[in-house]
């Protein structure tokens, strides 16, 4: 879920946490505190000391997403600014030790020079709906990240994706809906059957 304006938690997950009913879902989510690049040109002044409050008032909770984008989308935005409130949470989380999930839309030569500057984060970082290259997997990996894959991927070139996904470490490696923004493409020629041992497909 992401934080805007007064940094006020979008999602009724992290309205019930401020109301104090955090219990109630406990078993079953692990509430992600974060400014998402697409929503920092609405932060207030004061939106680092509300994120650093309500990670601390929450011990479970993780930061996220938080990120770098040059999309369709994140073009609009600043991205210099974006590259600040970037790196500050960032900086953030490894202080707290806490995971963080990443959302990095074509920046991802700006995301490792920022992750590498910073250093390995102690929580670990997921690497939402990752869309990078094969070459860019083994300097993330080697600072702690986890490469998530969604239906985004089937938006990839195929010999680009097989590539990417055959360099992912398979400890590395984790499946996510993203959805409802990333509904795979259902048409059933784009699904292949892998024979075989997985294992020996995945490495
Ligand atoms: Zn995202």
């Amino acid at each position: 879920m992401q934080i805007a304006r007064e940094l006020r938690p979008v999602g009724c997950i992290a309205e019930r946490l401020e109301s104090g009913e955090s219990e109630k879902y406990s078993s079953c989510v692990i509430p992600c505190f974060g400014l998402h690049p697409w929503f920092i040109a609405e932060r207030s002044p004061n939106w680092f000391n509300i994120l650093k409050e309500l990670l601390h008032s929450t011990p479970s909770s993780t930061v996220g997403e938080i990120g770098l984008d040059k999309g369709s989308h994140g073009k609009e935005i600043d991205f210099k600014d974006q590259v600040q409130v970037f790196r500050q949470q960032l900086e953030l989380a490894k202080e707290l030790q806490r995971p963080v999930s990443i959302h990095c839309v074509s920046a991802f030569g700006d995301l490792l020079k920022i992750m590498q500057s910073i250093g390995h984060l102690p929580g670990g970082a997921i690497l939402h709906s990752y869309l990078g290259s094969a070459e860019m997997v083994p300097p993330l990996a080697k600072l702690g990240a986890y490469f998530s894959i969604s239906g985004h991927t089937m938006s990839m070139k195929l010999e680009k994706v097989k590539k990417m996904l055959k360099a992912v470490p398979s400890d590395r490696i984790l499946l996510e809906t993203d959805s409802p923004d990333a509904l795979p493409n259902w048409d059933v020629d784009s699904l292949h059957w892998v024979p075989g041992d997985t294992s020996k497909t995945l490495n």
